[in-house]
């Protein structure tokens, strides 16, 4: 069923990298929840491995002194959900992981091997994309950052050279204080289904006006994607029912979905406009805020 022809189990990140070197169609496992699936069909891509499955240096959850929340890649779900730091800082991310899967996924599966992945319906994304999450990204010589959602290329592509790995997400003060988050997963089924929608808001409303909104869609385009005209629709504006229509009427711009057996592009294009209104509004709630009535 599975035909691989070499695997390495790396000790340290150093090691993990110097195999990726040593081994160019090498492919990184982590939790292994894609990459198995990707093998059981004698993938010729999935022929070496390099697993950094509990690699500690790639698992923990810190506060850095300056507040930024730092998550390294090989943190599983569980462990982010059940974390202190998370739920004092970034709850928003914590809540978009209780819809991944079921506990015996959440347990094994990393946020670094869902982001890496490049499914547009990854539900880790979105939620951070909207708290301003940078991914940090090391090889043997060097190593950079970048804004998520920059990485995202194409549909399972993201911007990671065969001899990098991404080793941390950084989630800035400035970007989740006073900051109120919500993700909403629209799925087929209640339970063990991917996203057709995925969509999460974050917003800082002072004196009732958005100060700081974003929002972002998981499969409503062929990456997960930023709203640029439903934001500008909203930043400096009161915090009431007409600017929530707006941002309704705004996001249809920035959205390309397709047609899929999941669902119709039309059906999608409703899921979303549906969904702007119903995530901002539970993403006000969770800032403090609340929406002026005429
Ligand atoms: C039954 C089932 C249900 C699921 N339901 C959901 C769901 O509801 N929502 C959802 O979003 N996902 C879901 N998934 C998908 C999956 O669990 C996630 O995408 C998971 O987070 C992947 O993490 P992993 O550690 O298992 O990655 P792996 O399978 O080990 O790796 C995935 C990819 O990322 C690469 N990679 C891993 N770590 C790194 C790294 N640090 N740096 C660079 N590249 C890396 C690997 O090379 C590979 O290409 C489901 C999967 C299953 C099997």
């Amino acid at each position: 069923m599975y035909d691989i022809k070499t695997y390495h189990r790396a000790d340290s990140l150093n090691k993990a990298l110097k195999l990726l070197v040593d081994n160019p169609e090498a492919c990184l496992v982590a939790g292994g929840t894609d990459v198995l699936i990707k093998l059981r069909h004698h993938n010729k891509r999935l022929q070496h491995l390099v697993d950094i499955h509990h690699l500690k240096e790639l698992t923990y959850i810190k506060e850095l002194e300056d507040g930024t929340v730092r998550i390294g890649s090989g943190t599983t779900f569980t462990q982010i959900m059940e974390s202190d730091i998370i739920a004092q800082t970034i709850p928003s991310l914590a809540q978009a992981l209780t819809t991944v899967a079921g506990p015996q996924i959440r347990n094994i599966a990393t946020i670094g091997g869902n982001i890496c992945n490049g499914a547009p319906s990854a539900d880790a994304t979105p939620p951070s994309i909207v708290l301003g999450a940078e991914v940090e990204i090391t090889s043997l010589n060097s190593a950079r950052k970048m804004l998520l959602e920059q990485f995202y290329l194409a549909p399972g592509k993201v911007d990671l050279k065969h001899n990098e790995i991404a080793t941390a997400f950084l989630f800035r003060k400035e970007n989740y204080q006073q900051v109120g988050g919500s993700y909403y997963k629209y799925a087929i089924r209640e339970a063990m289904d991917i996203a057709t929608i995925g969509c999460a808001a974050a917003c800082r409303i002072e004196n009732g006006v958005f100060r700081l909104f974003k929002l972002a869609y998981g499969v409503a385009a062929p990456t997960p994607i930023r709203t640029p005209t439903a934001e500008k629709a909203a930043l400096n504006q009161p915090v009431n029912e007409d600017t929530l229509n707006k941002i309704q009427q705004a996001v249809l711009k920035d959205v390309s979905p397709r047609d899929s057996w999941r669902a119709s592009k039309a059906f999608r294009l409703q899921i979303i406009h549906t969904l702007a209104k119903r995530v901002v509004i539970k993403a006000i709630a969770n800032a403090g805020g609340s929406i002026e009535h005429d």
